[in-house]
C-alpha cells in the first residue's frame, strides 16, 4: 500500500474485503507482502488472497502465460505419475543434506519453447553453482532432483489449486521424510517459502541456500575480476516473507572488489519483480520489471544480483524486448559466487603452470 497508494490500486483490497471476487483484484495481488509490511495492525492480507483463491473453484481466473508448463506440472501430481520418480531406494542419498533445484530446467525449456529466450537464459546453472560451493566448502550434498521429487506446487498453490498443491505436497512430504535427510537446501526463494512455511516437514530444516552457506562459513578468498558494482533485487518470498536480507548481501560483500549499492527501493521496501506463482503476467507486472529496471539504472550498478531463479527468468523476460536501456547483466547470487569461485581456482592454475613448465624444461 505504501508502495503503490493510489487511486484504484487499492480496489484490490477493498474488493476482496468485500468478498468481490470478480476476478480481477483478487488475481491481480502479487501477494508481494507489502501489504502486511506496511499495515500497522501486521494484516496478514497474503494469507487472505491465498484462502479465498483456494474457495474459488474452477482454473483460476488470470492470465497464465505459460499454460503447457502448468499442464505438465498439474499432471504430475497425478498418482499415475508416480512411477516416472525415482524411489528412495533408487537414489543414493548419502548424505544427511539435500539440494532440491525447484522447477529451473523446466523453466529453460518452457522459455525456449514459448521463444522468449533464444539460449541466453540459463536458470539451471543455478544448480551447478550451487554444488561448486558446496564442493569448495567441502560439505557433501545430496542432489534431490525433479527425477526424485515431484514440483514444489508454489504456483498451483497461489493460483488457487488447492487440490493439485496438495497432492504434490503429500507426495513430496513422505519421500522427503523417508530420505533420511535432515537439512533441506534450495536456491529458488519461492521453493524454499514452499517448503518452509507450507510443509509439515518434521525433523527437516529447511534452508535457502545464501542462508546455508553463511550458516556453514562459507568465507572462500575471493576476489572479482575486475572490480564491479552490484546492486541486489531482494525477492519477496525470501525478504519479507522469510526475513532474509543479510545473507546474499554479506556473501556479497565477502568478495574483493564487489561494492554493492542499493536500490531506492530495498530490504523491507524492496517492490516485487512484477509476476510471482507464474500468472497475471499483464502491462501491469510489466510496469513494475520496468519500474525496478529504472531503480537499477539509477544506482549506476554495473550487475543486478538476485536469489531466485524465477525473479531473473521474469527480468530477463523484459530485456528479450532488446531496450538497449535495459541491457543489464542479471544473476542469481549462487551463480555470482560460483564464477567467482572458478575465476580463482583458474588463477591458480596459471599461476601454477608456468612453474611447472619450466620445470619440465630444466628436467
Ligand atoms: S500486490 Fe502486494 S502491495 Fe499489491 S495488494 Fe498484493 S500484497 Fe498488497
Ligand atoms: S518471482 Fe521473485 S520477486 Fe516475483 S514474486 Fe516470486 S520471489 Fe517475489
Ligand atoms: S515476465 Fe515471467 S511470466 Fe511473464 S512471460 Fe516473461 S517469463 Fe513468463
Amino acid at each position: 500500500v505504501r508502495l503503490f497508494n493510489g487511486g484504484d490500486k487499492l480496489n484490490i483490497i477493498y474488493n476482496s474485503w468485500n468478498n468481490e471476487d470478480d476476478g480481477v483484484p483478487m488475481y491481480s495481488c502479487l501477494t508481494c507482502t507489502a501489504c502486511t509490511n506496511a499495515c500497522p495492525q501486521l494484516v496478514d492480507y497474503d494469507s487472505y488472497v491465498d484462502i479465498r483463491r483456494s474457495l474459488i473453484v474452477g482454473a483460476p481466473q488470470a492470465e497464465i502465460p505459460h499454460t503447457a508448463l502448468q499442464a505438465v506440472l498439474a499432471a504430475e501430481a497425478e498418482a499415475e505419475a508416480d512411477d516416472q520418480f525415482l524411489s528412495v531406494e533408487e537414489l543414493e542419498i548419502d548424505s544427511n543434506v539435500g539440494y532440491y533445484p525447484g522447477c529451473v530446467d523446466y523453466l529453460d525449456q518452457e522459455m525456449v519453447f514459448s521463444h522468449l529466450n533464444e539460449g541466453s537464459m540459463n536458470l539451471g546453472d543455478t544448480t551447478n553453482a550451487a554444488f561448486t560451493l558446496f564442493e569448495e566448502m567441502n560439505q557433501e550434498v545430496t542432489y534431490l532432483g525433479r527425477d526424485f521429487l515431484k514440483c514444489c506446487g508454489h504456483d498451483q498453490k497461489w493460483q488457487g489449486l488447492t487440490e493439485v498443491f496438495e497432492k504434490l505436497k503429500s507426495y513430496n512430504q513422505k519421500k522427503l521424510e523417508a530420505s533420511g535427510i535432515d537439512t533441506l537446501v534450495s536456491s529458488c526463494a519461492e521453493c524454499f517459502r514452499t517448503f518452509a512455511r507450507d510443509y509439515e516437514l518434521d525433523g527437516i530444516k529447511v534452508m535457502h541456500t545464501t542462508e546455508y552457506l553463511t550458516e556453514n562459513g562459507f568465507k572462500p578468498d575471493l576476489k572479482a575480476e575486475h572490480e564491479v558494482t552490484v546492486t541486489y533485487h531482494d525477492p519477496c518470498r525470501l525478504g519479507r516473507q522469510m526475513g532474509i536480507y543479510e545473507e546474499p548481501r554479506d556473501l556479497l560483500g565477502d568478495v574483493e572488489g564487489v561494492k554493492l549499492v542499493e536500490m531506492e527501493h530495498h530490504g523491507e521496501d524492496a517492490m516485487c519483480c512484477g509476476v510471482s506463482s507464474m500468472m497475471s503476467c499483464n502491462e501491469n507486472a510489466r510496469s513494475l520489471r520496468v519500474a525496478r529496471m529504472e531503480e537499477i539504472r539509477d544506482t549506476g550498478a554495473d550487475m543486478m544480483i538476485t536469489s531466485c531463479p524465477k525473479c531473473v527468468s521474469h527480468f530477463e523476460c523484459l530485456k528479450f524486448e532488446g531496450d538497449e536501456k535495459y541491457d543489464i547483466e542479471i544473476l542469481d547470487v549462487v551463480s555470482f559466487l560460483a564464477k567467482q569461485v572458478e575465476a580463482s581456482k583458474s588463477k591458480a592454475k596459471e599461476a601454477v603452470s608456468p612453474s611447472i613448465q619450466s620445470e619440465e624444461v630444466s628436467a
